[in-house]
């Protein structure tokens, strides 16, 4: 899955298929895999939001700390959306309803492995061996998450 993109609505679909590498596969003596064409409807998102937000920490985690480095020397991290965008959410793609995470600490949230309280602090509903989080987020001055997105969030996965 690729940075920033949650599951797409995916309303109408159209697919062809296309053998155009099947001459090649055979060549190489193996099977590449199948190409096809799609009409996909998705969210558009501002690429401003996830960049402003991973700006201010440096692309450092907000949940446990971590920065991803690439060889060029560029840190990796994700614009995770507290409450999500999609349905039946609807979550608004704004800079309070966005955090900077790891892939991991992402998808925990995104699973509901974590929750956040109101105060920031990190609840865990699962655990994951090895990959622990901060007591709260770490939470930057310019960076005003709304507590209703966290409370939302919390809700949908534990009710209260
Ligand atoms: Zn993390």
């Amino acid at each position: 899955m690729q940075q920033d993109e949650l599951p797409l609505d995916e309303l109408d679909q159209a697919e062809s298929e296309t053998d155009e590498d099947s001459e090649e596969a055979t060549r190489l003596g193996g099977k590449l895999p199948e190409k096809r064409s799609a009409t996909v409807q998705r969210i558009v998102r501002d690429a401003a939001v996830p960049r402003n937000v991973k700006a201010l920490y440096g692309g450092e985690c907000q949940a446990c700390g971590l920065r991803l480095e690439g060889p060029d020397g560029k840190t990796y991290s994700e614009g995770a959306h507290i409450q999500p965008l999609g349905e039946p959410h609807r979550g608004p793609d704004v800079e309070p309803n966005v955090l900077c995470l790891c892939p991991n600490c992402h998808v925990r949230l995104d699973i509901g492995a974590i929750v956040i309280d109101d105060d920031w602090s990190i609840i865990v509903r699962a655990g994951a061996l090895g990959g622990n989080v901060h007591p709260k987020l770490t939470m930057h001055r310019k960076h005003k998450v709304h507590v209703n997105y966290v409370r939302y969030h919390r809700k949908h996965w534990q009710g209260d």
